[in-house]
């Protein structure tokens, strides 16, 4: 099994019939940078910077984060390792910045903490551009949009980081930054706000949350919570097409990424890039070896007639095992 997955590592993520498709990890530790390298991804589609934050006692100051960023982009150079800003709220608190509210995943979380609170988002901005000095491996993502504004906003203050350290001394390339699509606004709004930045990435465990009206930790609903439901399947094509239709690149970064069958899909639909835990990518990678795309199209037609989601499932296995 090892040597096999040694093998598969160094192989492209190339279909039957030629096309490429690039296979990135999610990370949040740096233990899951060495797992990543290991199973060959090609760089990092979602760092979860909240991660390090649950970590610490208290708000990591510039130098500290700069060191945490800096050892992500190292190890992947130069390879592209996508930053999210900070993501709290929600179902993910900090110890020392408590959020109390009836309603968390419809409250202040992600970027609507870090645009009320321009010194939080402003000091990680700065630590990320610092860290990428030298490298310029680093891409910016922006968690829990759902209107241009808060792009516009973000995107202001992220210059304005950029002019800060360069007033320093520290002059780097203005990063790529992209949004991520994972409240159902944003979906209708791809277009706009593919214009104003340069590339998407799709978060399908909130989008599901949202779409589905299903909280993605409570045990009592999991089971309404699928991601073959076709409300899901046909936002996540509309995102891809409107963000090609601007000229940028779509990835997608929830756990439906890594799951193989359902790659298959995201491929057929576009997807640029899948970015999944490190243990998913030889499974993810070995399935789309064996397909080619014509077929991942064929079924994805198929699939998209379907308004069953447990259809749309046996569809798709059908016709993976008819294939071996
Ligand atoms: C998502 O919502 O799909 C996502 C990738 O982000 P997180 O799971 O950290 O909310
Ligand atoms: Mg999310």
């Amino acid at each position: 099994l090892l040597a096999s997955l040694s093998i598969l590592r160094d192989l492209p993520c190339v279909t039957l019939d030629g096309h490429r498709i690039s296979l990135w990890v999610n990370t949040g530790l740096q233990a899951d940078v060495d797992k990543a390298q290991q199973r060959g991804a090609e760089g990092i589609g979602l760092y979860r910077t909240e991660v390090p934050f649950m970590m610490s006692s208290s708000f990591p100051s510039e130098k500290e984060q700069m060191a945490i960023y800096r050892e992500q982009l190292a190890a992947f150079h130069p390879n592209p390792v996508t930053m999210r800003t900070l993501d709290v709220g929600g179902d993910k608190s900090l110890p020392y910045f408590p959020i109390k509210e009836e309603n968390p995943f419809l409250g202040w979380r992600g970027i609507r903490v870090t645009l009320d609170h321009p010194e939080i988002f402003i000091l990680q901005i700065r630590a990320m551009l610092k860290a990428s000095e030298g490298l310029d491996n680093l891409k910016i993502l922006l968690p829990m949009i759902s209107s241009i504004g808060e792009v516009e906003h973000a995107l202001r203050m992220i210059n304005r980081a950029w002019y800060e350290i360069k007033e320093e001394g520290i002059e780097v390339p203005m990063p790529p930054v992209g949004v991520m699509i994972e409240v159902p606004s944003a979906v209708f709004l791809t277009r706009t706000l593919a214009k104003e930045v340069d590339f998407v990435s799709v978060g399908s465990n909130d989008l599901t949350q949202y779409l589905l009206a299903v909280d993605r930790n409570n045990a009592r609903v999991a089971d309404l919570y699928n991601y073959y439901h076709p409300a899901v399947l046909h936002s996540l094509y509309k995102t891809v097409k409107d963000c090609h239709a601007e000229g940028k690149p779509a990835s997608i970064c929830g756990e439906m990424a890594g799951d193989p069958v359902i790659a298959v899909l995201l491929m057929a639909m576009g997807f640029d890039s899948l970015s999944m835990s490190s243990t998913n990518i030889p499974k993810v990678k070995s399935m789309l070896r064996q397909i080619t795309l014509a077929k991942a199209k064929e079924i994805l037609d198929e699939v998209l007639k379907q308004d069953d989601p447990q259809v749309i499932k046996s569809i798709i296995n059908l016709e993976l095992s008819a294939l071996g």
